[in-house]
C-alpha cells in the first residue's frame, strides 16, 4: 500500500511517498526512511486515534511506514493522516473515498487522540513554487486553498464515505480608491502609456519633480490580475492575499538576497512577492550593482532559480518595474538651467556614466522629468478610462488577454520611417515596438500613424540615447 503526502523540505511542502506494510510481530509502528523526532511521536498518536474512532489496530502485527525518497530527511505536519489511512486501507477496514484516487492524491492532515482531522497551517505555503495540480486531502480548515481539495472532519467519517469537498478558490479583486492627485497633459499620456501596455518605466530628473508620485499612482491603473496570476500569488504570499496587484517597494540598500530570495531554508525575494504586480525602485542607480546583476535573470524570463547543492526551486517573479533615479548625486542637478547642484562636473560624469550597464535595457520607457514644474488638472480617473479603452481595443481586435509584451510586428516597416533605429540594439527596438503598440491602442488605431511612432521614438530610442551618451546632462 502506497500513498501520497508531503514532507516540509528547507520550509517548502515536498510531496513524498507512504508506502505500508503489515509484518508478523509486536504491535507496534516502525517509522523507517529518515523521519525526525516528531514524526515518530505521532506514531503513538496514530495508534491512540485508530482505537478511539471504534476501529482495530492488527493484532500480532508490526506496522512498517516507510518514507521516500529515503535520502532526505523528513519533517512533517500533516504525515499523521497518511499513515492512519494506510493502516486502515491496508487492513480492509476502509476503502479510498470512490470519487478519489489514492495515486492522485497527496494526503495530509494531523490528527488528534480522538481521531478528529485537522489541516496544518504550513500548508498555507503549499505548492509555493510549483504549479500543483494534484488533490489534496486533508481536515477541516476555515480558509481557502489554491488546490482543489477534499476534507475529513473525522476517521469514522471517511469509513462513511464522507469526504466533503472544499470551498473553491475564488477571489474578488478590488481596485484601490484613485488619488485626488492631478497631472499634466504630458504626465498623464506617459502615464497612460505605462499602465496600458505595462511597460517597465525609468524616469530620470531632479529632485522634488514629483518622480515618486508619479510612479507609486501606476498599479492602482493596472488591469485586475489574471486567474492564473491570483493563485500564484496567493500561494507567494501564503494565503495572506493583497486585494489588488502587489507593489512592492524595497530599500535602495536592499540585499541581493532579499530582492531575489534564497537563503536556508529558502525564502522568496521581494521580486517574488512582487509577481502579478508592481515593483517600485525608487533612486534606481543607488541599489547594489550585485543586485542589479541578479535582477536580469527575472526581468528576461519572469522567474528565479534558487540553487543550493543539489536542490533547486524556481520562484515565479514576473512584475512590473517602475524606477526612478536622480540625475546627480545631490538630486539638485537641472541641466540647462540655474540649479543649487553641489556636484562636481566629474562628479555628475561619473554618476551618469552608471545608465550604461545592460540594466537600461530592460526598461522599456524612459522618460525625463526636468521639465514637470507645472501644475496639471487631470485626474486618475480620466487616466483610468483611456487605459481601459486602450485594453478593450487589444482584446477586440487582438484577442489579446495580455499587456503588449510579445506583440509581433512583421508587417510594419519601420526601418524607412525611424532613421535612429540604426543604432538601437534588437532589445530596444523590440521594446520600441511594443510600446508603439500601446500609443496606437491608446488612440484604436489598428495600424500605428506616423506620429505614434514618433511617440514611441521619443520614448524609447531617442531617450535612451540621450541618457546613454549623457546628452541630458548639458
Ligand atoms: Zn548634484
Amino acid at each position: 500500500m502506497t500513498l501520497q503526502s508531503l514532507s516540509n523540505l528547507d520550509g517548502i511542502l515536498t510531496p513524498i511517498e507512504v508506502e505500508i506494510s503489515l509484518l508478523p510481530g509486536l504491535p507496534n509502528i516502525q517509522v523507517v526512511g529518515l523521519p525526525d523526532a516528531a514524526i515518530k511521536e505521532s506514531a503513538i498518536k496514530v495508534k491512540a486515534a485508530i482505537r478511539s474512532q471504534g476501529f482495530e489496530f492488527p493484532k500480532a502485527r508490526t506496522v512498517i511506514i516507510n518514507l521516500r525518497p529515503s535520502n532526505i530527511r523528513k519533517s512533517s505536519q500533516g504525515l499523521e493522516l497518511a499513515m492512519v489511512l494506510g493502516i486502515l486501507m491496508q487492513t480492509n477496514q476502509i476503502k479510498f473515498p470512490c470519487e478519489l484516487h489514492e495515486k492522485k492524491c497527496l494526503i495530509y492532515g494531523e490528527i488528534n487522540l480522538h481521531g478528529e482531522v485537522f489541516c496544518p497551517e504550513d500548508i498555507r505555503g503549499f505548492g509555493e513554487f510549483e504549479n500543483e495540480s494534484s488533490i489534496l486531502v486533508t481536515g477541516e480548515n476555515s480558509y481557502v486553498l489554491g488546490v482543489d481539495q477534499y476534507q475529513i472532519k473525522t476517521l469514522a467519517q471517511i469509513a462513511n464515505g464522507q469526504v466533503y469537498k472544499g470551498q473553491e478558490f475564488k477571489f474578488t479583486t478590488q481596485r484601490p480608491n484613485l488619488s485626488g492627485t492631478k497631472f499634466t497633459k504630458e504626465q498623464a499620456r506617459l502615464m497612460s502609456i505605462v499602465a496600458a501596455g505595462e511597460h517597465p518605466l525609468l524616469l530620470v530628473g531632479p529632485s522634488g519633480t514629483g518622480k515618486s508620485t508619479f510612479i507609486h499612482q501606476i498599479p492602482s491603473l493596472l488591469r485586475p490580475p489574471s486567474s492564473v496570476a491570483t493563485k500564484e500569488i496567493y500561494k507567494l504570499w501564503k494565503g495572506k492575499i493583497p486585494p489588488w496587484r502587489p507593489v512592492v517597494s524595497p530599500h535602495h540598500s536592499a540585499t541581493m538576497l532579499a530582492m531575489v530570495g534564497g537563503g536556508v531554508p529558502p525564502k522568496i525575494g521581494e521580486v517574488s512577492r512582487a509577481h502579478g504586480g508592481t515593483l517600485l525602485m525608487d533612486e534606481f542607480l543607488e541599489y547594489r550593482s550585485e543586485v542589479f546583476e541578479a535582477l536580469r535573470e527575472p526581468i528576461e524570463t519572469g522567474k528565479i532559480v534558487i540553487a543550493r547543492g543539489s536542490f533547486e526551486k524556481v520562484f515565479p517573479a514576473k512584475f512590473l518595474l517602475l524606477a526612478t533615479s536622480n540625475l546627480c548625486k545631490c538630486g539638485n542637478y537641472v541641466p540647462k538651467r540655474s540649479n543649487k547642484c553641489i556636484c562636481t562636473n566629474r562628479d555628475k560624469q561619473l554618476y551618469f556614466s552608471r545608465f550604461n550597464g545592460p540594466m537600461l535595457d530592460r526598461v522599456s520607457v524612459i522618460a525625463f522629468t526636468d521639465g514637470w514644474d507645472k501644475m496639471g488638472d487631470i485626474g486618475l480617473e480620466r487616466i483610468l478610462d483611456n487605459v481601459n479603452a486602450a485594453i478593450k481595443f487589444s482584446q477586440k481586435t487582438r484577442s489579446q488577454e495580455l499587456p503588449n509584451h510579445n506583440v509581433e510586428f512583421s508587417d510594419l516597416k519601420i526601418d524607412e520611417k525611424i532613421g535612429i533605429l540604426e543604432t538601437s540594439s534588437r532589445r530596444r527596438l523590440k521594446l520600441f515596438k511594443q510600446v508603439l503598440r500601446t500609443i496606437a491602442d491608446l488612440e484604436g488605431c489598428k495600424t500605428p500613424k506616423s506620429y505614434h511612432f514618433e511617440e514611441a521614438s521619443q520614448l524609447c530610442l531617442k531617450s535612451h540615447q540621450r541618457i546613454t551618451t549623457q546628452l541630458a546632462l548639458y
